[in-house]
């Protein structure tokens, strides 16, 4: 607290005698915390609002629930640009952020998920792959993606054919030259036929199937990639190498890959304790210190409606699942630990769903500090 303080004057000091030098300090500041930024990137294909769920297909119902508890947990979804820029160190993001990118083009996109995106202004981004697009059936048209590219889609590039690893390895053994023009067909060329058809410009790709050609990564910068995107689960931050982007896909069958995925790692390095914010009032409030080792932990629930109190859950790092006390007048949750806390920053997340609600909303987490040190010499003092 002191040493906040002792900034905080210091600063006051340096803004009356510099203010010029004040705001570089600023700027510096904020490239800091943007440099920590977490980005998930969801990965979907197929939409349906009559067939089951599956790796490949999500049922409309289900991805309109995933996208009101993104809406719910204030998490803020960026574009496609947004994300290129945070990378270039151009755009300062809050800790946490999603990117919702859709592969292939199937017709469902325009037909069942446009419009839950639209209505929450999500921007989103479609990998096409060029043998597909018009394709008939259940393609998508050109005309399609233009009508959503006014209302926040963005392309990227996902081949010409979807080949298998397969057919690149078929091409490898023919002659290097083959396999260069084959991979130039698969990876460069389409890229040059969706800036044609949609008149901009196309930088980032999505491996077919999350596979890698080891033979392209060095030419993928030289052909105007500026971010590649695989299919392995992962966070990506500003360091992450931009061939290799990892990204959540998130099943149809199985939706707790949904909630694994934005299940932000909270570490001790993230600027999670710095960036944070709840969205219901907290105490200890996130990212604050307290020299209480016993430090009473409580939410107030009383803005939501429709509640079910049963299916609250309240996790702490270290203690697990803890036995919580509801106060249903109040509406609000409390805990208080028997057993003082032991490390210095202390990871609460909270669960909980509305009454008829079928699958769990993406838990609130944040942390708060507690002094060690303050508190053991004052447990001495007394
Ligand atoms: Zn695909």
């Amino acid at each position: 607290m002191t040493c906040v303080l002792m900034r905080y004057l210091s600063c006051l000091l340096f803004l009356t005698l510099f203010p010029k030098a004040f705001a570089e300090e600023l700027k510096q500041d904020s490239l800091l915390n943007h440099n920590k930024t977490q980005v998930v990137a969801l990965g979907y294909h197929e939409f349906s609002a009559v067939k089951k769920g599956s790796a490949m297909r999500i049922t409309t119902s289900l991805f309109a629930e995933q996208m009101q508890a993104i809406k719910d947990s204030g998490i803020r979804v960026i574009s496609l640009t947004e994300f290129l820029q945070w990378r270039k160190g151009h755009l300062e993001l809050p800790a946490q952020a999603v990117l919702i990118t859709i592969d292939d083009g199937w017709i469902s996109v325009y037909e069942e998920a446009f419009a839950v995106l639209k209505k929450h202004r999500f921007p989103f981004t479609i990998f096409l792959y060029q043998n597909y697009l018009n394709g008939g059936g259940r393609a998508l048209t050109t005309t399609m993606v233009n009508e959503m590219l006014q209302h926040g889609c963005e392309i990227g590039c996902h081949s010409k054919s979807h080949p298998l690893p397969s057919s690149f390895r078929k091409k490898q053994k023919v002659s290097p030259e083959s396999y260069q023009k084959y991979l130039q067909t698969e990876i460069l060329f389409p890229k040059a036929f969706f800036e044609k058809t949609f008149q901009r410009p196309v930088t980032t790709y999505a491996y077919p199937g999350g596979y890698q050609p080891p033979e392209t990564l060095s030419l993928l910068s030289k052909w105007g990639y500026e971010a590649c995107f695989t299919v392995k689960p992962g966070v990506i931050t500003r360091e992450t190498p931009f061939e290799a982007l990892p990204r959540h896909i998130v099943y149809g069958h199985l939706p707790q890959t949904f909630l694994r995925a934005l299940d932000f790692p909270v570490t001790k390095n993230s600027s999670f304790s710095q960036n944070q914010n709840t969205q219901f009032p907290v105490l200890p409030k996130a990212g604050s210190s307290s020299s209480d080792r016993f430090a009473q932990i409580e939410i107030d629930l009383s803005s939501l409606t429709d509640l079910d109190p049963r299916s609250i859950r309240l996790e702490v790092s270290s203690y697990g699942n803890v036995p919580h006390s509801f106060d249903p007048i109040k509406q609000s949750v409390s805990w208080k630990p028997s057993i003082p806390y032991r490390s210095e920053e202390v990871i609460a997340r909270l669960f909980w769903k509305k009454t008829g609600q079928k699958h769990s909303n993406l838990p609130m987490t944040w942390s708060f500090q507690i002094e060690l040190e303050n508190s053991y010499l004052q447990s001495l003092g007394q």
